[in-house]
């Protein structure tokens, strides 16, 4: 689970990294330099971030060190295998990505579904797996034949933080 509350990403970084290499080493698929850059920026943060926040990002550090510039589809394609592979969401509703929470062991077993909490102030992101979520998802599909996919809730709201705040001011 995503702590909502301001703590130190190094942790986060280095965690989401070494989780992403297991999933690769698992799957025989190579983790690019590049495909590490981009999921390396996405888990520096709690808030979602679009394609081109990425590529600046990014295109900043790359022109600091004398580097050649990516162009989008680098970024895309990147973005596209950490999904494939599930190190990644896309959150459709702001339609940016955020890196995945769960670790190998515990990722998105089948029958469950993903929820994630978004803050409409800060813009935070916090996902959960809930399997009597999936239980439901999958009982309301089968009444009428239908196959879910892996089910996806995108929750808006306000988090702890924000509240307060609000309540302050
Ligand atoms: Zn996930
Ligand atoms: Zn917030």
């Amino acid at each position: 689970m995503i702590e909502m509350s301001d703590h130190d990403h190094s942790f986060c970084i280095d965690r989401v990294l070494a989780d992403a290499k297991a999933v690769c080493a698992e799957k025989g698929v190579r983790l690019t330099d590049q495909r590490q850059s981009v999921l390396r920026v996405l888990a520096a943060s709690h808030v979602p971030s679009s394609a081109y926040d990425i590529l600046n990002q990014l295109n900043k550090e790359r022109k600091e060190k004398g580097e050649t510039m990516l162009a989008p589809v680098s970024i895309y394609r990147a973005l596209e295998f950490l999904i494939q592979h599930g190190i990644i969401h896309r959150i459709e509703s702001r339609n940016a990505y955020v890196a995945c929470n769960e670790g190998p062991d515990a990722r998105h077993r089948h029958g469950e579904a993903t929820i994630f909490l978004l803050c409409d102030k800060c813009g935070r992101a916090a996902e959960f797996q809930s399997e009597s979520l999936g239980g439901l998802i999958e009982t309301i599909a089968g009444k009428v034949k239908f196959s879910p996919n892996a089910p996806v809730m995108e929750i808006r709201g306000l988090c702890e933080e924000c509240q307060k705040l609000e309540g302050n001011g």
